[in-house]
């Protein structure tokens, strides 16, 4: 099945967590992707820009 995938292009890692992030300055959502593993992600919100930590 591995092969299959690959083969198709999917950019999608297996195991990346996605996360919903809510900015805490101006309350937007945003889509976040974690590798797996990974707690604690930096991210900068899609509308003001700021540079936060999403868990
Ligand atoms: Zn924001």
């Amino acid at each position: 099945m591995r092969e299959a995938i690959a083969a198709k292009g999917v950019t999608v890692k297996q195991g990346d967590t996605r996360i919903m992030a809510v900015c805490g300055k101006c309350g937007a959502q945003n889509k976040v992707s974690a590798p797996k593993g990974v707690s604690r992600v930096t991210y900068a919100c899609k509308e003001c820009g700021v540079e936060q930590m999403a868990m």
